[in-house]
């Protein structure tokens, strides 16, 4: 339901990014992400679309830089407009109908109030790969101004296992990424000169083996926890020289040259060094190696031109934040969505496939698709169609338990009662109760549905059912005034 009327979303990206090819990263155990082009990516699909709103747009949307949201503009329990302040510190009040929270996640939060500090003490003195904006404003002022919305999963924040470490200023609370890419590539991982984990491993795994193995950076107890990345010449070509040429250039990544030099750089002995890739060549041609690694990108040999750099584990992804039902809109406590407000602040949540589709979702629960998107979401219904002809599960849940039955009872997009209809035709299970003991014929009752909750009665639906904190059919159809109670 979620990404079946999204079929234009990503797609409507290809006149600003082409797919070029698919590329091997750490964690993967065979190639499977795109690359786009040009590159960077991400400086291209933010440029390009800020040139859209420039010229496309600039008649319908306007953009305040440099700007600060305060607070939301309340009428009765509708969220209408927002109060910010402008870069000269002057509050504006503005009222729009409807409010769409987009403002990231809080990994760099060590203001007064911090996220980090009330969620996840034990991580909050980590460096982070954030930027200074991701500081959860949105979310604490939501939170201070008592509208009783409800947040989500906020105690997992994502640790990255090698941010890169400042030589010169390594207590620097914000790194420059070290990607996967360049372990994908054959960037190999070092503590006293030995290898300890698989370097293609999970991003939890990793970080596990990085505190468990690895001392800080030059044996100074002040100084963050390092794990030496060692490259060849042939890893740094497979990624790419010009990205190269930049963490050279901020001293991120020195080029060594020799391996007697990079032992040195490391502060180990170069025999261990020797030895150590010695056997990383021996695991490479038996194709695995005493940590499950089976995958190696390049070979080490002892005469090639090493680089070397120092990493840490930094913070990197908030996964949360306000709660948001199936069509974007921000939950109370109670599970009620509060009306106008949209976006769960993340509204991408971790990763930037995923924010298109919830930008594309939220924009259709506000009824603002653009024409030929509106279209393709009018028969959503051949989504759940081709689905459950390629052998889609009608029982799989979410998380929460919601069934696809669940999604359908509440949509209140067209094609919400098609859908319905082709699942139960399919014989999804009617009764079948999310971790709450919702059911799908209290998500319909209490999202005002009429046409799903008739076609469920008449499926002899269980009337007489409550969630686990008590709230009957008839009370979930009266909240906000619904026609069906
Ligand atoms: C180094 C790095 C590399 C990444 N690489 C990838 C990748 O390869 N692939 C991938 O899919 N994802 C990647 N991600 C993740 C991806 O960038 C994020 O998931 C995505 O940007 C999140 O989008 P968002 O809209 O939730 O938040 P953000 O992109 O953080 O946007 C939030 C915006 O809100 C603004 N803001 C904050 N507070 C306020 C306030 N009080 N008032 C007004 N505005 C405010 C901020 O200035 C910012 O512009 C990477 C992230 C990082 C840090």
């Amino acid at each position: 339901m979620l990404t079946s009327p999204h079929r234009e979303g990503p797609h409507s990206l290809s006149p600003i990014i082409t797919r070029t090819r698919t590329t091997f990263q750490g964690t993967h155990r065979f190639p499977h992400t795109a690359e786009g082009k040009p590159q960077p990516v991400g400086w291209t699909l933010i440029s390009s679309l800020r040139k859209i709103i420039e010229t496309d747009l600039k008649d319908s949307v306007r953009v305040h830089t440099k700007s600060a949201f305060q607070e939301l503009i309340m009428e009765g329990r509708r969220a209408v407009g927002l109060k910010y302040s402008d870069e000269a510190g002057t509050t504006h009040s503005r009222l729009f109908g409807t409010v769409v929270l987009a403002a990231g996640g809080y990994a760099n939060d060590h203001q007064d109030r911090s996220l980090l500090d009330r969620f996840t003490p034990e991580l909050a003195k980590l460096p982070t790969t954030n930027g200074p904006f991701a500081t959860g404003d949105v979310i604490k002022a939501l939170l201070q101004q008592d509208l009783g919305a409800q947040t989500t999963l906020m105690d997992k924040v994502q640790i990255h296992p090698t941010g890169f470490l400042e030589v010169k200023q390594p207590n620097f609370h914000t790194k420059f990424l070290a990607p996967e890419a360049l372990r994908g590539c054959g960037a190999i991982l070092l503590c006293g000169g030995k290898r300890f984990a698989n370097e293609l491993g999970r991003r939890d795994y990793l970080t596990k083996e990085v505190f468990e193995h690895c001392t800080p950076l030059q044996g100074n107890p002040g100084f963050p926890i390092a794990a030496a990345m060692l490259l060849t010449q042939e890893a740094v070509d497979k990624y790419g020289a010009s990205s190269m040429g930049f963490y050279k250039f901020k001293g991120l990544v020195e080029d060594v040259e020799t391996l007697e030099n990079a032992a040195t750089k490391m502060g180990v002995d170069a025999a261990v060094l020797r030895q150590t890739l010695a056997e990383y060549n021996r695991s490479a041609e038996k194709g695995v190696d005493e940590f499950g690694k089976t995958v190696f990108p390049v070979r080490f040999p002892e005469d090639a031109h090493f680089y070397v750099a120092f990493t840490t584990p930094t913070l990197h992804y908030c996964m949360g934040g306000l709660a948001i039902n199936e069509h974007a809109e921000v939950l109370r406590e109670d599970d009620v969505p509060i009306p106008g407000l949209f976006g769960n602040n993340r509204l991408g949540g971790n990763s930037l496939l995923e924010l298109l589709g919830f930008c594309w979702h939220g924009a259709w629960s506000l009824g603002g698709w653009p024409g030929a998107t509106r279209r393709a979401a009018e028969i959503p219904e051949e989504g759940v169609l081709s689905a459950l002809a390629s052998g889609a599960s009608v029982a799989a849940t979410t998380m929460r338990g919601q069934t696809a039955l669940m999604f359908a009872a509440s949509a209140r997009g067209a094609g919400g009662q098609e859908c319905l209809q082709l699942l139960l035709d399919g014989r999804a299970e009617i009764e079948a109760k999310d971790r709450y003991g919702w059911t799908a014929l209290l998500y319909g009752c209490r999202n005002d549905c009429q046409s799903q909750v008739k076609s469920l009665l008449d499926q002899r639906a269980q009337l007489k059912v409550s969630t686990h904190d008590g709230r009957t059919a008839i009370m979930l159809a009266a909240l906000e005034g619904g026609s069906l109670a």
